[in-house]
């Protein structure tokens, strides 16, 4: 899975780095000069590391050239083809034509696909493309070439895309091993014919019409599912709307649509207790009662008699504030009460996609912390022990927490069946989307009955989740939580210091010393050799601390993460791999060393403090490269009520006029780029 941490040099404000300053702040223990001397030194090395040729600058191999660009060429994804193992020198290439529209799909972005087919399969696969087809050549042996071979084509075959005018037969186009007069066993067993079929042309529209008539072959078979499980008790049936109204704006201003387009349904009353929702289902009761929760959160309270009357729910609301529990709850009453015993199922019945590693595994610890009648959970990551999943999900579960790469990858292989699927959870959409998870969530749910129900949670409210929402959910209804405009958590008092960049580590460290023993802090930073570089300097400085980032072995993540959950380190510096969606209760300070990439991330690492009801502090270090987002963040302190420190209001103010004098120029012509600091 790609990491989404930034790991380019952004250029400051002009391209230039601002200058050292000399001066020590007054908080600045006199000690800590030479340290921080040190640090410099070593950033600046590190620096030159990320750019130069460590691990990062590493050359690309084998792409000469983008392979979808025009005129004969090759693509190799690593090394030449044959060149490497053993079993590609002795066996010939499987070969075959594919139409160029296809190809790409076989290639992915950027090579991804590609090279994501070979480590499945084990095989070398090279592209040549030619002026209408390209040829696809598999090198390995046999029985790898066959399983290359089968991939390509669910690939093709999922994608779609054959309407250039030309058919893609999954078994029957051309392909042969090279040097060699045979021809190559599809997947059927039929030996194919090695050149010249007549191209085919689709009757596309006789397609269109059977289109409906395929899509119920399709789930024929499938037993019907029951949804409704929610019986209104008579205090909240017996709710005036004015009542209603005033327990909605009472609970963080709860509003509420029905998105059907025909005619709108009664959206249920907000229910008070734990009680109105699951009277009649004593084992989640139990479970609360385990827990010691006191009253529903918000959302739940709107979210549980949605989902329990079987509706599909869009449920937007700030992190911290009970999502999790808002879907799982019902999640497993639907699961326990369906007509088809779960054992007899042939699958999974509930599918949890969210968006990292870590938030699948904090879902599935909460799916474990509150179980309900042996029903079993597995997390499926990329990371994780593929085999160790793939037995799992073979053995039998009924929930799956997947992140979407991993899970398309054994979805792909066949190793798992999501047909079974009636209950499916879209976690943190809007993350999901913004790292580029929209192909792979596609793919997934072209396998997931279209008449299940459908969940869909997010923490704002963008164009990408609203058409992900049109595409998914089947006339939801929609509750949101708060405003839908940007507002960081307002249990959090957030401080704003303005500094220069140099300064950054030495008030770090300051901010350190003046931590509490009951203190918890996490440290935001934007790059993952930031994250290694203040942890190593820390180590150095006795003061021991854990890091989070993409770079990470998986275990070092879990273990990183565990040690702060458990309080064995107190400070974990971590990237943005952590600024969404976990849960750390205790967490009193979250510290941007680095200001995020924009205001939404800022509004995510601040709502890692002040969790489920508790206060928390943000200190947030910006310097003058960060004056882009001067206006943004204080607008957002103004909505909180937080003090607005005067450089950040001049800075915004200099950013402001630094724009209009940019506009002003590209108006008349005059020439551009002018520092910001002549602004
Ligand atoms: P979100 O998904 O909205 O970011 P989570 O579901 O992770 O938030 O919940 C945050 C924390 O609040 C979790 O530790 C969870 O156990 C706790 N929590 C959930 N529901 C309640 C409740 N009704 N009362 C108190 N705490 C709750
Ligand atoms: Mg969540």
């Amino acid at each position: 899975m790609s990491d989404w941490e930034a790991d380019s040099e952004e250029d400051g404000p002009g391209g230039a780095a601002p200058k050292p300053s000399r001066a020590l702040p007054a908080w600045r223990p006199a000690t800590e000069a030479a340290s921080a001397g040190v640090c410099e030194n070593r950033a600046a090395g590190g620096d030159k590391k990320e750019r130069g040729d460590g691990w990062k600058g590493r050359p690309r191999q084998g792409l000469a050239r983008e392979p979808w660009q025009s005129g004969p060429l090759e693509y190799r994804a690593r090394g030449s083809p044959g060149g490497r193992g053993r079993e590609s020198a002795r066996s010939p290439p499987l070969c075959f034509h594919l139409d160029n529209a296809l190809v790409g799909t076989v290639i992915g972005r950027g090579g991804a696909k590609i090279k994501e087919l070979e480590e499945s399969s084990g095989c070398k696969i090279q592209v040549v493309r030619g002026n209408c087809d390209a040829e696809i050549k598999i090198f390995g042996g046999n029985d790898k070439q066959t399983k290359a071979k089968m991939l390509i084509d669910d690939l093709v075959e999922r994608s779609g895309q054959s309407n250039s005018g030309e058919k893609y037969e999954k078994d029957s186009f051309k392909h042969q091993h090279v040097g060699t007069t045979y021809c190559h066993a599809s997947r059927s067993g039929a030996l194919m014919s090695v050149n010249n079929n007549p191209k085919q042309s689709i009757n596309w529209t006789s397609l269109r019409e059977n289109k409906a008539k395929y899509e119920a072959m399709k789930w024929a078979d499938l037993p019907p599912i029951e949804k409704i499980f929610y019986k209104e008790s008579p205090n909240i049936a017996s709710m005036s709307q004015d009542e209603v109204d005033r327990q909605r704006k009472e609970n963080n201003n709860i509003t509420c649509d029905d998105l059907k387009e025909s005619e709108k349904r009664r959206i249920p009353n907000p229910i008070c207790k734990f009680e109105d929702a699951f009277q009649h289902y004593p084992d989640v009761m139990a479970n609360i009662r385990k827990v010691g929760f006191q009253t529903p959160t918000p959302i739940q309270s709107q979210a549980w008699p949605i989902v329990l009357q079987g509706f599909d729910l869009i449920g937007i609301a700030q992190t911290g504030t009970g999502k999790t529990l808002a879907y799982l709850m019902p999640g497993f009453i639907h699961l326990d009460s369906q007509p088809i015993p779960r054992e007899k199922r042939g699958g999974p019945g509930m599918l949890v996609l969210t968006p990292t590693r870590e938030l699948a595994l904090q879902v599935e610890a909460e799916c474990s912390k509150y179980s309900y009648k042996g029903i079993k959970s597995i997390c499926i990551y990329g990371g994780g022990d593929r085999k160790g999943q793939i037995s799992m999900v073979t053995k039998g579960v009924d929930i799956v927490i997947a992140t979407p790469g991993r899970l398309n990858d054994l979805q792909m292989n066949n190793f798992i069946n999501l047909r079974s699927i009636t209950y499916l959870v879209l976690d943190e959409a809007d993350r999901m989307l913004d790292m580029g998870f929209e192909p792979q969530i596609m793919k997934i749910l072209l396998d997931v009955r279209p008449d299940r129900q459908t969940i869909m949670t997010s923490a704002t409210w963008p164009d990408g989740v609203r058409r992900l929402a049109k595409s998914y959910l089947k006339d939801p209804m929609i509750v949101y939580v708060g405003t839908l405009d940007l507002a960081a958590v307002n249990t959090v008092e957030q401080k704003v210091v303005v500094i220069p960049e140099e300064e950054k580590r030495a008030f770090t460290r300051y901010f350190i010393d003046t931590m509490k023993s009951e203190d918890k802090v996490i440290i935001f930073v934007g790059k993952k050799l930031t994250a290694d570089d203040l942890s190593s300097d820390f180590g150095l400085q006795g003061i021991p601390v854990q890091s989070l980032h993409g770079n990470r072995e998986q275990c070092d993540r879990e273990q990183a993460l565990e040690d702060f959950k458990k309080g064995r380190v107190r400070i974990l510096i971590a990237t943005d791999l952590a600024s969404r969606g976990l849960d750390v209760q205790d967490i009193t300070h979250v510290f941007n060393f680095d200001f995020p990439r924009n205001i939404e991330e800022y509004v995510h690492r601040v709502g890692r403090t002040g969790r489920a009801g508790r206060s928390g502090e943000a200190v947030t270090l910006v310097t003058r490269n960060d004056w882009r987002i001067a206006s943004e963040l204080i607008e957002i302190l103004a909505r909180g009520n937080q003090v607005i420190p005067e450089e950040l209001i001049s800075m915004a103010e200099r950013y402001k006029q630094f724009q209009l004098k940019k506009e002003m120029e590209k108006d008349c012509g005059k020439p551009r780029g002018r520092s910001w600091k002549n602004a």
